[in-house]
C-alpha cells in the first residue's frame, strides 16, 4: 500500500542492508528522492525496529559518488572514462572469449561479495553467470565469514543450507559465543530487533550468557559475560560436551548416528584440560554444561568471531552437538530450522566436501567454492589453469579478504577484470570495466537466503519503489548480458535476455513438478516476478503444494498476489519441528561424528598445550559499518565509528604506548591510533573490519580512511575443514610510535 500526497508518497519495503530484514517506511518526494526512512510498525516481524544504517538508506541511495553509468579503464594511463552500455559489453565480448580460448575455462574466476545475499539479482541471476563461466575458480565472501557453519550443517544434516537458529523468542537459556548482535544486528539468525528479543528473553526469566574476548554491548545485556582467549571456543565447547557425558546429563530426543564416537572424541577435553587454553575456569565450564542441561529449553549459538578462527568448523559442529545432547535441537525454545516460503534449492543428495581441490594449495572445495584465502595464489602462480581473468559482483575483497595487500597486487597483474559494482573502490580500481547496478529502490526485494535462517517464519515481497528508465539496464539484465558477453555474444539491450533465463527456469521447474500446463497462471509485472510467484506457489505454504502448511490469511495457499496485497509482510507462525524431514544425510539421522571433523579433532588435541603468543589481534563489528561499503555516508562515520586499536590499559602501560602504535604481524605492519579500553582482555587487541579506504573514489570514505586490518591477516592460515579465512587470534607485536 502506498500513501500519496501531491508532494510525497510513503511506501514500504524490506531493508536490504543486513540480515535482520527490517520493514521500512520510506517517503519519497515528487522527484523520487528519499525524504525519510522509518521502521515499519506494521511489519509483523520487525515491528518498527530500525537501526542507523537502515535510517541512512536515503543518503546511501543519493550518494553522489555512486556510479551511474559504466566506466572503462585505460590501462596505459590508469584513467577512467564513461562508456555506453553497448561499449562496455562489446569490450567484454571482445576480450573475455579470447582469454578463455587461449587458456581454458579455469583461467576465469568469479568473486561474489556479501550484498549478493541481499538482492533478488544475486539469488536468481548470479547462477546463470556461474554457469556461463563454467570455472571451478569460484570464490565468495562466504569463506571470509560463515562457511564453517554451512560445512558443519552439511556434514551433520546433509544440507549446508539446513542451519539451525536459536528459537530466540521462546528459549529459556541462550549461550552465545563470538556474536555481537547489538552491533551486527544478527547473522545466520535473521531476527529484526535482536536487542529487543534478548531483553524479552531476560524479562521472561530466561538467562543469557555471552562468551567473547571483548565485553561487547551484547555482553552488557547478558546475565553473565565470560572472557575467552581468541580461537579457543572449540575447547570450551568440548569441555561442555565432556561434562555432559561424564555427568550423565545427556537427553537425546532425536535419531542420531555417531554417539559413541563423539563421546570418545570428547575424552581428552576435561574442564581442567581446557582451562588454560580458554582462560575459563574449569568449574565454570562444568557449570555451563549443567545449566544447559537443566534449563527447560536452551540453545547454543556461535557466530562470526568463532567462524573466522582456526577451528571454525569444529566450533560450529560442537554448538549443534551440544544442542542435540541437551535435547534442544528441533524443539521449541531450542535450536530450530526455519521454513522459508519460497521453494529453495531442492537437494536430493547428501552434502559432500572436497569434491575437487584448488590448483596451487590443493585446498578442498566447499559448496562449489574455493577459499578466498587462496585467490591470490591462483592468480600469482604460473602454470596450467592460472587465473588470468576475474569477474567480481558487489565485492571488495582487497579490504575484506585476508592479506588484502597481496590480493591487490595479484589483481593488478590480471589480463582482464570486470566488476559489477556501484563504486570504484580498492578492488574494482583494478577492473577494466565497471558495470554499476541501478539504485536499490529501483530493484524488487525478496530475501531468498536470509528467511531460511529466520527465528520466526515470515515472508515479504517489495516491488521496485522507483521505476527504471527504459534505457537503463536492471541488475538482472546486467548479469544476463554479462553472461552472454563472456561467451562472446552481443545480446540486444532490454529484458529479453532476462526473460530467456527466467523462462528456462520456470519451464524446467514446472516440468519437474508436473505442472507445465499451469504456466499461464503465474502473475507478475515481469518474468522475475513470475518466477517468484512460482517459487511461492511451490513452496511449503504454496497454493500448488498439496501438503502445504496452513496460512491464516491465505487459506488457498501462498502466492505472489498474497504478498503484494500484504506489503508489510506475512506472519507464517513460530518455528516448528522439522526433523527428520529436512535431513539429507546418507543415514537419515543427525550425524554427530562426521569423519572430517573427527580428523580435525586430532589437531585440536595436539594444540591443547601449544605455546600462546603474547598478543593476538581480533576483529570487531560496528553498528554504523556494513563490512567495507557504507563508510561514504556522512551520518555513519561519526561518533564511535572509528578505526582505532582497542587495547587493555594494562597492555598500554606494559608496552609503553602513546597515542599511536605500530602493529606488526607475519604479513604486514600498520600504524594505528591507540584507544585504551578495559572491555577487552589483556593480551588481545582489536581492529574493526572493512576500513582502509585508500584506492576508492568515495569522498567521505577517503576522509575517514582508517587502516585495513587485513594488511595484518595471513592468507596461509585457514580453518582446515572449511577453508575459511582466519581473522581472529592473529599473532602480532605492538610497539610505540
Ligand atoms: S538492522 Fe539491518 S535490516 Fe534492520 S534497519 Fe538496520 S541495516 Fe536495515
Amino acid at each position: 500500500m502506498t500513501r500519496v500526497t501531491t508532494e510525497t508518497r510513503t511506501t514500504y519495503r524490506t531493508c536490504p542492508l543486513c540480515e535482520a530484514v527490517c520493514g521500512l517506511e520510506i517517503t519519497l518526494d515528487a522527484d523520487n528522492r528519499v525524504t525519510s526512512v522509518r521502521g515499519d510498525r506494521e511489519d509483523p516481524f520487525s515491528r518498527g525496529f530500525i537501526c542507523p544504517k537502515g535510517a541512512s538508506l536515503g543518503a546511501l541511495d543519493a550518494d553522489p559518488d555512486r556510479l551511474t553509468e559504466p566506466i572503462i579503464r585505460d590501462r596505459a594511463t590508469d584513467t577512467w572514462r564513461q562508456a555506453t552500455w553497448d561499449e562496455a559489453f562489446d569490450l567484454i565480448a571482445e576480450r573475455a572469449p579470447a582469454i578463455l580460448g587461449d587458456h581454458g575455462r579455469q583461467a576465469a574466476a568469479l568473486y561474489l561479495g556479501n550484498p549478493n545475499a541481499h538482492t533478488v539479482a544475486g539469488a536468481l541471476y548470479v547462477p546463470a553467470l556461474i554457469r556461463a563461466l563454467s570455472t571451478r575458480n569460484l570464490y565468495s565472501a562466504s569463506t571470509a565469514d560463515q562457511m564453517p557453519k554451512q560445512v558443519s550443517s552439511g556434514l551433520m544434516f546433509g544440507d549446508p543450507l539446513t542451519v539451525p537458529v536459536p528459537d530466540l523468542d521462546r528459549t529459556d537459556y541462550l549461550l552465545m559465543l563470538g556474536a555481537n548482535p547489538l552491533e551486527s544486528n544478527g547473522s545466520l539468525c535473521t531476527a529484526p530487533d535482536y536487542p529487543g528479543r534478548l531483553k524479552a528473553l531476560r524479562k521472561r526469566g530466561g538467562r543469557l550468557v555471552v562468551v567473547d574476548p571483548r565485553r561487547t554491548r551484547t555482553a552488557d545485556l547478558a546475565d553473565e559475560h565470560l572472557f575467552i582467549r581468541p580461537g579457543s571456543d572449540a575447547y570450551l565447547l568440548f569441555g561442555i560436551v565432556h561434562t555432559l557425558f561424564a555427568e550423565n546429563l545427556t537427553d537425546i530426543r532425536i535419531e542420531v548416528a555417531g554417539l559413541e564416537q563423539i563421546r570418545s572424541a570428547a575424552t581428552p577435553f576435561t574442564p581442567e584440560a581446557v582451562q588454560a587454553r580458554t582462560g575459563i575456569p574449569a568449574d565454570t565450564v562444568g557449570r555451563l554444561a549443567r545449566e544447559l542441561a537443566a534449563a527447560p529449553t536452551a540453545a547454543v549459538y556461535a557466530r562470526i568471531g568463532t567462524c573466522t578462527a582456526e577451528f571454525g568448523t569444529l566450533t560450529q559442529w560442537l554448538v549443534d552437538v551440544i544442542n542435540v545432547l541437551t535435547g534442544n535441537l528441533d524443539r521449541p525454545g531450542g535450536a530450530m530450522f526455519a521454513t522459508a516460503a519460497a521453494l529453495g534449492i531442492v537437494r536430493t543428495r547428501p552434502f559432500r566436501l572436497g569434491r575437487w581441490t584448488s590448483r596451487v594449495r590443493e585446498l578442498p572445495e566447499a559448496m562449489g567454492e574455493f577459499p578466498v584465502a587462496t585467490l591470490a595464489d591462483e592468480i600469482l602462480t604460473p602454470g596450467d589453469g592460472q587465473v588470468r581473468m576475474l569477474v567480481t559482483v558487489a565485492g571488495n575483497p582487497v579490504l575484506s579478504a585476508p592479506a588484502g595487500a597481496r590480493l591487490g597486487e595479484a589483481l593488478a597483474g590480471l589480463d582482464f577484470m570486470v566488476s559489477v559494482d556501484r563504486y570504484l573502490n580498492e578492488t574494482t580500481r583494478h577492473a577494466d570495466v565497471i558495470l554499476p547496478p541501478p539504485r536499490t529502490l529501483q530493484a524488487p526485494h525478496y530475501d531468498f537466503a536470509l528467511l531460511q535462517f529466520a527465528v520466526h517464519n515470515y515472508a515479504r515481497y517489495s516491488p521496485p519503489l522507483v521505476a527504471l528508465p527504459d534505457d537503463r539496464p536492471s541488475e538482472p539484465e546486467i548479469l544476463a548480458r554479462l553472461a552472454l558477453s563472456l561467451a562472446g555474444q552481443q545480446p540486444e539491450p532490454g529484458r529479453d535476455c532476462v526473460a530467456a533465463v527466467d523462462e528456462l527456469i520456470i519451464a524446467g521447474t514446472l516440468h519437474k513438478a508436473g505442472l507445465t500446463e499451469r504456466r499461464a497462471e503465474l502473475i507478475g509485472a515481469d518474468s522475475t516476478e513470475q518466477r517468484i510467484d512460482m517459487m511461492l506457489r511451490l513452496g511449503p505454504y504454496g497454493e500448488w503444494n498439496p501438503d502445504r502448511r496452513p496460512v491464516d490469511i491465505a487459506p488457498e495457499g501462498l502466492n505472489l498476489r498474497v504478498l503484494l496485497d500484504n506489503p508489510h509482510g506475512v506472519d507464517l507462525g513460530a518455528l516448528q519441528p522439522r526433523l527428520p524431514g529436512v535431513l539429507r544425510t546418507d543415514s537419515q539421522k543427525v550425524e554427530l561424528a562426521p569423519q572430517p571433523l573427527l580428523d580435525d579433532t586430532t589437531r585440536l588435541v595436539a594444540e591443547l598445550s601449544a605455546a600462546r603468543p603474547d598478543v593476538v589481534l581480533i576483529g570487531r563489528r560496528q553498528l554504523r559499518s556494513n563490512n567495507s561499503w557504507m563508510h561514504n555516508v556522512p551520518a555513519l562515520v561519526g561518533g564511535s565509528n572509528t578505526c582505532t586499536l582497542h587495547i587493555h590499559p594494562d597492555d598500554v602501560a606494559r608496552l609503553g604506548l602513546g597515542e599511536l602504535a605500530a602493529i606488526e604481524s607475519a604479513t604486514g605492519k600498520l600504524t594505528v591510533p591507540v584507544e585504551p579500553n578495559d572491555r577487552i582482555m589483556p593480551g588481545v587487541v582489536s581492529l574493526p573490519h572493512g576500513w582502509g579506504h585508500s584506492g576508492s573514489t568515495q569522498t567521505v570514505a577517503r576522509e575517514h580512511a582508517g587502516v585495513n586490518a587485513n594488511a595484518l591477516t595471513d592468507d596461509s592460515r585457514i580453518d582446515a575443514v572449511s577453508g575459511n579465512a582466519v581473522f581472529n587470534g592473529v599473532p602480532v607485536t605492538i610497539t610505540p610510535v
